[in-house]
């Protein structure tokens, strides 16, 4: 089960230090063989994060990659760059780069390509808008997300993780409820198996979308969700605690 912090443009130098220590004092003797919590602050902190976050089995991802590998691209980060700086990790076209950025399907396949190269996994952040689940939309456009990932990717598709993330859901504190989750997470389980059915099985797919501590547990009892993707929640470090220890009960 993977529990990922997506920081977003938040974190500074003395809040880094104190969240890295009570993240933690909090995890000291939580026994995490079955999940891996893994923190994406902005790039320019991860090496500040990979020193803080030293004695525990905490991992770091990157938020965002270049679909480039080197050369004229003013601003960019690499995968190469991200893992030497200590990611295992990476988001890859979260709905703010999709909508803000105007970030395509071909690009984000792109950059998911690059980070398996670089040899990290990217987590594929997938999802419908408002606008497109209230005209009944929403099943069309995962389903031409999915294709668009299965196509391009190919085999490669096993090294991903996938998260869905309902845009409507996003830093609104509007929560898709467990069993609406559940059953997208199985759809596109669903459309998994057009590559394989181990694929489809093996695949950690991950729910995010306003996850609180308070929802946290149900989300996780859902059979096939495999983790959670937390944004606002995850900056405040008692919140983040609760749910990276919430109890996936069975
Ligand atoms: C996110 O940014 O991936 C996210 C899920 O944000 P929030 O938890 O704030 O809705």
């Amino acid at each position: 089960m993977l529990i990922i912090a997506n920081w977003k443009l938040n974190g500074n130098w003395s809040f880094n230090e104190e969240y890295a220590s009570a993240l933690s004092n909090g995890l000291r003797g939580v026994d995490l063989t079955s999940r891996q919590i893994i923190i994406c602050p902005p790039s320019i902190y991860l090496q500040q994060m990979n020193g803080l976050l030293v004695d525990q089995e905490i991992y770091l991802g990157g938020q965002d990659l270049s679909d480039e590998t080197a050369g004229a691209f003013t601003g960019e980060i690499s995968g190469v760059m991200l893992k030497e700086f200590g990611c295992r990790y990476v988001l890859v076209g979260h709905s703010e780069r999709r909508l803000k950025y105007q970030e395509s399907n071909e690009l984000i396949v792109k950059k998911a390509l690059n980070a398996i190269a670089a040899g990290l996994k990217p987590v594929v952040c997938i999802g419908e808008t408002q606008e497109q689940r209230q005209s009944l939309q929403a099943e069309k456009v995962l389903s031409e997300q999915m294709t668009a990932l299965i196509d391009g990717l190919g085999q490669q598709i096993e090294q991903i993780v996938l998260a869905y993330e309902p845009i409507w859901a996003i830093g609104t504190g509007q929560t898709a409820s467990a069993l609406q989750a559940q059953e997208v997470h199985a759809l596109l389980r669903g459309m998994l198996e057009k590559v394989s059915p181990l694929v489809a099985q093996n695949m950690q797919i991950i729910y995010g979308g306003s996850v609180k501590a308070e929802n946290a547990e149900e989300l996780l009892r859902m059979s096939d969700i495999d983790g959670l993707l937390v944004g606002g929640a995850s900056l405040v470090v008692a919140e983040f605690l609760s749910i990276c220890t919430a109890n996936r009960a069975t």
